[in-house]
């Protein structure tokens, strides 16, 4: 392009981006959270007790105790992780929360009784660290930072973190203590483990030692947006195998399945790992919202009935992830600037994200773009460790929440700033 038509080109842009500043608009695409058209799929459990309180096994749901959460819960989380019962732990509306507890009692406590914690294994030469495939979930990384516990971020490939990084680095670090992983629809790149990726996992207790947690965070187990969803191996059965099931901490909740605020979540681990934490959480709580764990259970049943209330999950992302891709497609798509694409982009089989990667140094000034012109984005850097992504090029979106009109109104201005910051360099 001659210097003049990219000045023409730049003014246009310009011009328009003017246009829409103007409008003042509103708009967010910031947060996973499920619209309100998905919470309502779940209203029925308001009332679905009709006063009858009393669990599988006789329990009165409205009081104190079982810590581990009641005998129908812990068979349907076991059946969604596949995990035993007995290697289960379901707990409160938060499954952050109990990855919170699990690396707080490691670093305070040990991993388990007889374990040193953490802290004091960084004796006085440091700290200890967390591998963290980025980029990655940022709720992750802040435990880490609020705890000071060093970060360390591992290279992510289309089949999962690079595991001969991940390897060589627990070889040479006795201080890594744990790794960070949301294995199916990773947040935000919606990558799948490959079987090979997850039987590395489930080896990795024996190069570093039985002090390591790896915390498979399975947020998005069940939520596809394609007809025929990938498979993710178990890593529990294949830990269990190889003789390292306490280095396995897997993780879930019902957020992005019934109520995002008000669900249950759920821990599976070692019967020892379980009864440990469960120690621990004696000393914090007489016992989670039984009451709405048993509500959960009269309302999903079993996980044929959950799966089909996950397709009318996925009727209603489904098109806002294709809308989404389709202003990428049409204002991005075989665009180049010296030589390179303006941006790529995944399409993501499931989850709650799309991952945007600018060219190298241009992820902030795009959300700074859309900011001021009234688009909220995540701030650029907030899927890395400390908020450095250290090319400064990817854009977490998430157009779970917003309508499909202002998705359309969204992604417009978010290709024209792509634009505009890519010319303007
Ligand atoms: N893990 C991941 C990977 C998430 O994306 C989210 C929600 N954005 C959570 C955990 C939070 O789950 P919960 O609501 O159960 O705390």
């Amino acid at each position: 392009m001659s210097s003049n038509d990219l000045q023409a080109q730049q003014q246009n842009l310009l011009n328009r981006y003017e246009q829409i500043k103007a409008k003042k608009l509103n708009l967010d695409l910031t947060r996973g959270k499920p619209a309100t058209a998905q919470l309502a799929l779940s209203d029925a459990l308001d009332g679905i007790l009709q006063g009858n309180y009393a669990s599988a096994d006789g329990t009165d749901a409205r009081n104190y105790g079982g810590a581990l959460g009641l005998p129908e819960a812990r068979q349907f989380a076991a059946d969604y992780l596949g995990a035993k019962p007995s290697q289960v732990l379901v707990g409160g509306n938060s499954s952050l929360q109990l990855m919170y507890q699990v690396v707080t009692n490691a670093y305070f406590h040990g991993v388990n009784a007889g374990a040193m914690a953490w802290k004091e294994e960084a004796g006085t030469a440091g700290k200890i660290k967390f591998l963290c495939p980025s980029p990655g979930y940022d709720r992750h990384f802040s435990i880490c930072e609020t705890l000071g516990i060093d970060m360390i971020p591992v290279s992510m490939d289309a089949d999962g973190p690079d595991m001969d990084q991940v390897e060589s680095l627990l070889r040479a670090d006795p201080l890594i203590k744990g790794i960070w992983c949301v294995p199916k629809y990773a947040n935000p790149n919606g990558v799948v483990y490959s079987d090979e990726v997850v039987d590395r996992f489930a080896r990795l207790g024996k190069i570093a030692g039985p002090n390591f947690r790896i915390i498979w965070d399975n947020a998005y187990a069940e939520h596809h947006l394609v007809e025929n969803p990938p498979e993710l191996a178990n890593l529990l059965a294949l830990s269990e195998q190889y003789g390292t099931l306490d280095n396995a901490v897997v993780i879930g909740s019902t957020s992005k399945i019934t109520f995002a605020g008000a669900g249950i979540s759920f821990m599976a681990s070692s019967e020892s790992n379980i009864a440990g934490f469960v120690d621990l959480l004696g000393i914090a709580t007489i016992g989670p919202d039984k009451v709405n764990q048993l509500r959960h259970m009269r309302f999903l049943k079993d996980m044929p009935t959950l799966r089909a209330l996950m397709q009318a999950h996925r009727e209603i992302l489904q098109p806002k992830f294709e809308l989404v891709l389709k202003h990428l497609e049409e204002g991005l798509a075989g665009k180049t600037h010296n030589g390179q694409p303006l941006g790529t982009w995944t399409r993501p089989a499931g989850g709650y994200f799309v991952l945007f990667d600018t060219q190298p140094g241009l992820a902030d000034k795009v959300v700074k773009l859309c900011a001021g012109a009234g688009v909220k984005l995540t701030p650029a850097g907030s899927t890395w460790p400390y908020k450095k992504d250290p090319a400064n090029s990817n854009i977490r979106l998430a157009p779970s929440f917003p309508s499909l009109s202002e998705i359309d109104e969204a992604m417009q201005v978010f290709v024209l700033c792509v634009e505009l910051a890519t010319l303007d360099q």
